[in-house]
């Protein structure tokens, strides 16, 4: 590195640099590959440290064999949640059904895993730290293609020339502002807003969530072991509240409103969300775009197309994107055969997996009183009936031989 902070040229380095943008799932994912194949890493994440919060994600079909290529699988498989049932409730708190929490979920028992979101990405981060340079409290103010490599600037003050530039952070992604415009030109709202935190664990509830519902509106508590609670608020909302994105005093008011009466243990999740330091507001959104890279800068994971919670599928398809964006690199020296690689084979992945919204993935929230009537109407089914089968979805996708490492 010179002494104003760049770079070697990037004509005369062996090693081509690339500055991933997120240090969650998909950026710590994409560095492993791409280190492995020969590539000079740096991850810059604007939080202070590896953020840890705690909500649960899924980890299914085709990322299951990413995370096996990866050697992470057993530390996975010891990290696995396993919650065992998912029990239903009306308004007023009585019982509609209590099934197998993998029924529900479409995944596959002993097979699909279910981790905190920190838990993967303390893994995926302990497997890349010491080959990887981690630039946390920091993050990207200017990018400029106009030369042979992209020169950046940071917020610290920083400059740097890398040979690519590839934005992993997240639903939100600056990176994606800064290169094809504003979120709502690729965001597609899917009529719900959630709010996520976690609160005390005075229901004696152990591995296990517990779903209240009415028309338009879920209440669920998820246990994560014994103490471990996460509460989450979610509720029909014909229009984004864009007022209240960016405010969580409106956000808290937004929430206590619309389930201001509301039956079973609501009212106390109210009071423990206006009380919370770790609430997590926004709405129910896909990202859909008609490309993934402009010139040397691409996108991956939920900044390219992140497919919502209500599919479960966003660290799956940020897992299984990291691979085959790395991949596509360490084939393809010209970036730009690499980028339309990349998108050639991995976009119909991501339409079924987003596509699973059309297909019924809502349909744990219905907005109608018929709707909820005939979901409950599956539900008390599923008792009955042999666990669901995985959905293809998941599985869509088969990876391609890793790369060989240079
Ligand atoms: C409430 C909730 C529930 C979910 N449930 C599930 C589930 O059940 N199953 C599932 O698979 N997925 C679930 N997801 C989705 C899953 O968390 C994401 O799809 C997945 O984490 C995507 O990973 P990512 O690394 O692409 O983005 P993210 O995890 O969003 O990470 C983006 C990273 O970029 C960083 N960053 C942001 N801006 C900048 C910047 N300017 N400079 C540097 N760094 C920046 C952020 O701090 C963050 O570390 C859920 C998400 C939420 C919010």
């Amino acid at each position: 590195m010179t002494p104003t902070g760049r770079s070697t040229d990037v004509s005369t380095t062996a090693k081509r640099g690339v500055l991933i943008s997120g240090a969650s799932i998909s950026g710590p994912a994409l560095a492993y590959w791409l280190q492995r194949s020969g590539y000079a890493v740096t991850v810059v994440e604007k939080a202070g440290a590896l953020r840890d919060g705690g909500y649960p994600i899924d980890i299914r079909g085709t990322a299951i064999e990413v995370v096996r290529r990866m050697g992470i699988l057993p530390r996975l498989r010891d990290a696995h949640i396993d919650s065992r049932r998912c029990t239903f409730l009306d308004a007023d708190g009585s019982e509609v059904a209590s099934v197998g929490a993998h029924a529900v979920a479409g995944s596959v028992e002993g097979q699909d895993l279910e981790v905190r979101r920190g838990d993967l990405a303390a893994i995926l981060y302990g497997k890349v730290r010491d080959d990887v340079e981690f630039l946390f409290n920091d993050s990207i103010d200017t990018l400029d293609q106009s030369g042979r490599g992209v020169d950046v600037t940071f917020h610290s003050g920083r400059r740097r020339t890398f040979d690519l530039v590839v934005g992993a952070d997240g639903m939100h992604s600056p990176t994606r502002e800064s290169l094809f415009g504003p979120e709502e030109r690729f965001h597609r709202y899917l009529g719900y807003c959630f709010a996520i935190f976690t609160m005390p664990n005075t229901f004696g509830l152990s591995g296990e969530v517990m779903m209240w519902n009415t028309p338009g509106k879920a209440a669920a508590l998820y246990a994560v072991g014994d103490e471990e609670l996460h509460a989450f608020l979610t509720f029909h909302q014909p229009e984004p509240p864009y007022d209240a994105l960016r405010n969580p005093d409106a956000q808290r008011d937004l929430v206590a409103t619309v389930f201001a009466g509301a039956g079973w243990e609501v009212p106390g999740m109210v009071n423990a969300m206006r009380d919370a330091d770790d609430l997590f507001f926004d709405t129910a959104g896909q990202i859909r775009m008609p490309h993934w890279s402009s010139g040397r800068v691409g996108l991956v994971g939920d900044a390219a197309y992140a497919p919502s919670f209500l599919t479960g599928q966003g660290s799956s398809l940020a897992l299984v994107g990291a691979y085959m964006l790395a991949n596509a690199l360490a084939t393809n020296r010209d970036h730009t055969a690499a980028f339309a690689a990349y998108e050639r084979d991995v976009r119909e992945f991501v339409a079924m997996n987003q596509a699973l919204v059309d297909n019924g993935a809502a349909t744990l929230f219905p907005t109608t009183a018929r709707a909820l009537e005939q979901r409950n109407t599956m539900l008390r089914g599923l008792v009955t009936m042999p666990p669901a089968t995985p959905r293809p979805a998941h599985s869509a996708l088969t990876l391609p031989d890793v790369a060989p490492m240079r």
